[in-house]
């Protein structure tokens, strides 16, 4: 049975389907299937080795800064593997990092830890399907690229909350009566957010959030619908044959933030992508990687560095926000930032 079969039983047997169920449902199926990444949308790490190499590079200087404990590193969602294995690449070189790191994957499509496993050859990394399986006994560096994105949201407004129908062979929203403020949110992220910030509390450690979203900048309203699903590069309906394209919604770094500062935790940016990335020293990872190279090559890592750092293109929608245990140093990147925003 196809997922859009399941999915009209369903709804039949039911009634209408919760957003957030439905975007569940919609995203276990499209990060389960064959190779899901590269196909409809692409990732900075996939866009550079420069990407991973500066979140290697952040790693590596906090725990120097931290005075060198064993620690844990996880990535939430790694997708191909690319970031982490650009990370190590580097973190590998700093002398005494791998001998004391336990490294951990938080991945639930199968399909994905495959190519990651194979990525990772080499390096002793373990998979988990839950945050609340990673390891209590260290502090726990955590990095997230475009992961909380694709966690399922709930949405209401004028005293109705989203839900979606199936009817003549086609699914659809349908709105109905539920009490409350309007908004869009996501219970799936705040819970993952709460559960790792309290952790991050009790054993030490970091938490770096990057993704497209708002919060900590100033904007006219809060967004109530930032729902999409991306089809090969263009917009398609997110009701619309489930589980062929991931749905995604903007992350609310606010409330991420408000969740961490309720666990004691200080809150560092968000700041812009490119304004991280150019802390890190990306441009000069950029002119180092050129060296020698023909110009056809050079070309296309400039290309890549700026599609990763320009305003106009991933550097200032996508955005940081790092988050970090009491007397834990701050982090590379977010120095000039407000630190301790109390994300209200
Ligand atoms: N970080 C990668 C991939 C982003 S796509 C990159 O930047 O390229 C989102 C990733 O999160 C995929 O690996 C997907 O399988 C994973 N994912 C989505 N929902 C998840 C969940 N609830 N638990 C664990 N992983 C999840």
């Amino acid at each position: 049975m196809t997922l859009a079969h399941s999915l009209a039983a369903r709804i039949a047997a039911d009634g209408p389907m919760r957003l957030d169920a439905w975007m569940a449902a919609c995203n276990s199926a499209y990060y389960g299937g064959e190779d899901p990444l590269g196909r409809d949308f692409t990732t900075a790490p996939e866009i550079s080795q420069m990407f991973g190499e500066m979140i290697g590079g952040w790693i590596g200087d906090l725990w120097l800064r931290a005075e060198k404990p064993p620690l844990h590193i996880a990535e939430l969602g790694p997708g191909h593997g690319s970031l982490m294995a650009d990370a190590l690449r580097l973190l590998g070189r700093l002398p005494g990092f791998m001998g004391s790191a336990g490294l951990h994957m938080v991945e639930t499509s199968l399909a994905l830890r495959s190519i990651q496993r194979a990525r990772l050859a080499g390096w002793a990394a373990q998979w988990h399907d839950r945050v609340d399986q990673l390891p209590d006994d260290r502090p726990l560096v955590i990095i997230a690229n475009e992961f909380f994105d694709a966690l399922p949201i709930r949405q209401r407004r004028s005293g109705k909350e989203l839900h979606v129908d199936f009817a003549e062979g086609l699914f659809m929203p349908k709105w109905l009566p539920a009490a409350g403020a309007d908004a869009e949110w996501s219970e799936a992220a705040h819970a993952i957010m709460g559960h790792l910030a309290g952790r991050i509390a009790a054993q030490g450690g970091a938490l770096l959030i990057i993704d497209y979203g708002y919060g900590g900048q100033v904007i006219e309203s809060v967004p109530l619908d930032t729902l999409q699903a991306v089809h090969r590069g263009e917009m398609v309906s997110p009701f619309y044959d489930p589980g062929a394209h991931d749905l995604t919604a903007h992350v609310d770094f606010s409330a991420l933030a408000a969740v961490a500062h309720g666990r004691g935790l200080a809150i560092h940016g968000p700041v812009a992508q490119g304004a991280l990335l150019g802390d890190l020293g990306i441009a000069a990872r950029a002119e180092a990687l050129k060296l020698g190279k023909p110009p056809h090559e050079a070309g296309s890592i400039t290309a890549a560095l700026l599609r990763l750092t320009a305003p106009q293109q991933m550097g200032a929608i996508f955005r940081a926000m790092a988050v970090t245990a009491p007397g834990w140093p701050v982090p590379a990147g977010f120095g000039m930032a407000a630190s301790g925003d109390s994300g209200a």
